[in-house]
């Protein structure tokens, strides 16, 4: 059975109790420990994949089509472990479960509460699969005593209970501010927010405190003293140049000793923190830099691209370059002139994206990588707004365009090179999906194949030519257009296993322009940059070594 770590946060948010969390999981791997890190969410929304990337920031997806939380990416590009469906749960899911489960009669006539109701279903979320890990992580989202968190706090306050001694441990954040007027570190804001976990029946074990000046011993004693937390475990968290540091920082600082002391696990078998070591001289040493422009629509909120942003810097990382991330309004285009915007990039990337605006945008600056052979990656709107700039610009077909579009303005306006894909194949049963379907869970999500095509170069980037990557769209690619658009020199040469999907396009006579209905930024890691995005900014690194 998994040993528990709870981990909370608390004075304010944005602390980075999820990178935290990811961090202290790839220590307990350097540990050769198996962990599973999960998030609970005390909003109400079912899941975040119907909720605006301008205030939520991307939607991660798993292999089993969850539309998640970001943090579950910093655990996945922490730990390497594939998250689940299982590992994000949010109060509007629980709720929604429990009148489900309410409404089939499954309680037989009792009253339905809080408690103990929706801390059973938090208790059993939180135990879903406790057999597989020596550890399960798990972070609560907001802060302590956000009135929607309480259900949550309650039920790990319980699930600690039911278990046996020494089995669960309280991780909580907090913040240190540095007053420089007195030139010091203030600890009574740490100290109110333990006195409101303890007054719902929570002890911490560990506390991180998040400091911009390195903490003085006295506080520190202070710290311990007046939050009842052994000196070792008051552990300090200062601000990094790279996020990917953050293992070795906590480790540093003693954070895994602390969290193994506090489940009594002795002797701690020696940590491995080769793969960290690696992760920080690829950081620290560069030679050269790329600048890329991210052309986009969610700009305002770096968030809303985290995982991309992420990958790049990956793709750095494999090169031993350093990537610097431009953000370009996609919008302005629709107006202007990109060759004043772009030129200068050595390489342009459009990312996914939902509805019309700004991707008359987007279309050219696709068109004006392919003229200027500037290497272009298009993640899934990317791809399609790819797919129609050679339509327009290239097959001759002038109104081409995406149903998307047509279905948002209510009238047809394009022939939709890129159509609502209504019937597809999952494993082995058949999806269908109507227009007028919920917006929520219902897009093409998750894991799926795609055959490449041999001798094509994303089969040589690959290495292979099967693949499995990750999704979440409603509009495909139509291949009624396929012939002609490769005969121009678009080849198709990613396509769904039973050729009905075209999951990959490339130009054949481009240095390196190629569009994916997928999101390989998800599956990139720091010690594994994915693929596609090793050579893109290798592509990248040729350019500039061109200009
Ligand atoms: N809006 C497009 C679709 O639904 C692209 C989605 C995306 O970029 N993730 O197909």
């Amino acid at each position: 059975m998994a040993r528990f770590i709870f981990i909370t946060g608390g004075v304010v948010s944005s602390l980075g109790k999820g990178l935290a969390s990811a961090a202290l999981g790839s220590l307990l791997q350097a540990r050769g420990f198996s962990v599973r890190l999960r998030k609970l969410d005390p909003y109400l929304n079912v899941d975040p994949g119907t909720m605006s990337p301008f205030e939520h920031g991307e939607v991660f997806v798993t292999d089993d089509g969850a539309e998640t939380d970001l943090d579950l990416g910093h655990y996945e590009r922490f730990t390497g472990v594939p998250a689940r469906m299982s590992d994000s749960v949010s109060s509007g899911r629980i709720y929604s479960d429990v009148l489900e489960k309410e409404r089939r009669g499954d309680y037989l006539g009792k009253t339905i509460q809080v408690v103990p109701h929706v801390t059973n279903q938090i208790k059993e979320f939180i135990s879903i699969g406790e057999d597989e890990v020596d550890f399960m992580l798990c972070e609560i989202g907001g802060t302590v005593g956000d009135i929607e968190g309480l259900p949550f706090f309650e039920a790990i306050r319980q699930f600690s209970h039911d278990q046996p001694r020494g089995q669960c441990i309280f991780m909580h954040l907090t913040l240190l501010p540095y007053l420089s007027a007195s030139g010091e570190l203030k600890t009574k804001p740490t100290q109110h927010s333990v006195k409101e976990l303890q007054s719902i029946g929570i002890a911490p074990d560990i506390l991180v405190c998040r400091s911009e000046q390195p903490i003085p011993e006295k506080e520190r004693e202070k710290i311990a003293l007046f939050c009842n937390v052994r000196k070792e475990a008051v552990v300090a968290a200062y601000d990094l140049k790279s996020i990917y540091e953050a293992p070795l920082a906590y480790h540093r600082e003693g954070l895994d000793q602390a969290v193994l002391d506090a489940f009594a696990i002795s002797p701690a078998p020696r940590p491995d923190l080769t793969i960290w070591q690696d992760v920080y001289d690829r950081i620290h040493n560069t030679d050269g830099e790329v600048n890329i422009a991210i052309v986009g629509k969610y700009i305002q909120l770096e968030d809303a691209y985290k995982s991309i942003k992420e990958a790049l810097t990956h793709g750095g990382m494999a090169n031993r370059v350093k990537v610097n991330v431009e953000w370009v309004d996609a919008e302005i285009f629709d107006r202007e002139d990109p060759a004043p915007h772009l030129e200068g990039f050595h390489a342009i990337l459009v990312p996914g994206g939902f509805g019309e605006r700004g991707t008359e945008g987007k279309i050219r600056a696709a068109e004006f990588a392919r003229t200027r052979k500037i290497p272009y990656l298009g993640i899934c709107l990317g791809m399609q707004m790819a797919v129609i700039e050679a339509a327009r610009n290239v097959a001759g077909l002038k109104d081409a365009g995406s149903e998307e579009f047509d279905h948002e303005a209510g009238e047809k306006r394009f022939t939709p090179v890129v159509y609502h894909l209504k019937e597809w194949v999952q494993g082995n049963r058949k999806v269908k999906r109507k227009v007028s379907d919920d917006k929520g869970g219902t897009m093409r999500l998750g894991a799926y194949d795609a055959t490449l095509k041999d001798g094509s170069r994303v089969a040589q980037i690959y290495g292979t030519t099967g693949i499995d990557e990750r999704h979440r769209h409603r509009y495909e690619v139509d291949t009624t257009y396929r012939e002609q658009l490769e005969k121009c020199g678009l080849t198709f040469s990613g396509m769904s296993p039973d050729g009905r999907l075209p999951e990959i396009v490339e130009w054949a006579d481009h240095p390196w322009f190629i569009g994916v209905q997928f999101h390989p930024e998800l599956k990139s890691k720091p010690f594994a940059p994915h693929p596609l995005f090793a050579d893109f900014v290798r592509a990248a690194l040729d350019n500039s070594r061109l200009v």
